[in-house]
């Protein structure tokens, strides 16, 4: 029968208890974010060797995670067919990554990644939005997040679709009719929406130049910008 392997070290579940006894709070080890791959620094590999430096301990606790910057290195030494596996494995991931287009760009009012796609929002987010609109933090809230509990508390929700289909529009992206869309709250959209990124996407427009910088255009937007409501242009006159 196989052993589990228990990927939280003891004296981690030790705190983990010790959290618990002292706040009360239940701790899960699923909740946990365990991934110490992020915080790889170097990877050496040779005929004999896969050596992984990290630069960072990270000390996981519920709710919080305490960064504190000390290196270790993990040595592979003793498997040579998991060695040359690494080793080949990272041959590919450096063939895909020569092969990635540097220049790449959504076809104007696509899209696509704003349905099925649910962006989180942070307490931030929401205020940019309910600034956005001028209207109260809780109001926006209750109109646009569908409310979602976060282990460490940064994430509250995340933005509500047109309907209770997870895979519907987002309630702000606009040009249905048209079939050219954008989004209704370019400049408050949420985190989520400002670091996503268009590559590896099937429907980007793979034709522009490589031998030069690529600058990006302005927004995708309607000619004519909806008018705000009446009640929202008082609130920004008097700013
Ligand atoms: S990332 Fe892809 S789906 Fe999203 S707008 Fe760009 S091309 Fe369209
Ligand atoms: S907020 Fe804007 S960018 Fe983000 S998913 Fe909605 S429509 Fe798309």
């Amino acid at each position: 029968m196989n052993e589990p392997i228990d990927l939280i070290s003891h004296a981690a579940l030790r705190e983990l208890r010790s959290f618990t006894r002292r706040t009360g709070q239940p701790t899960d080890g699923a909740q946990l974010d365990l991934a110490p791959m992020e915080h790889v620094q170097e990877i050496e590999i040779d005929e004999e060797h896969v050596t992984i430096t990290y630069n960072e301990t990270i000390a996981f606790r519920y709710n919080a995670n305490e960064v504190t910057h000390k290196e270790w290195s993990y040595k592979y030494n003793e498997d040579p067919e998991f060695v040359k596996a690494v080793a080949s494995v990272i041959d590919l991931a450096r063939k895909h990554l020569r092969d990635l287009p540097d220049n790449v760009a959504c076809p104007p009012g696509c899209a696509e990644c704003c349905s099925g796609y649910e962006p989180f929002v942070s307490r931030t987010d929401v205020q940019r939005i309910a600034d956005h609109f001028a209207i109260p933090y809780d109001q926006a809230f209750k109109s646009y997040v569908v409310p979602r509990n976060s282990a460490d508390g940064f994430v509250v929700g995340y933005l509500r679709k047109v309907s209770e289909d997870a895979s519907d529009q987002c309630v702000f992206l606009k040009g249905n009719a048209s079939g050219r869309h954008f989004c209704g709250i370019y400049e408050a959209r949420p985190h989520d929406c400002r670091v996503f990124t268009p590559i590896g996407c099937d429907d980007v427009d793979k034709s522009l130049r490589h031998d030069r910088k690529f600058v990006p255009g302005s927004p995708f937007g309607p000619k004519h910008p909806p008018s705000l409501p009446k009640k929202t242009r008082r609130a920004r006159r008097r700013r």
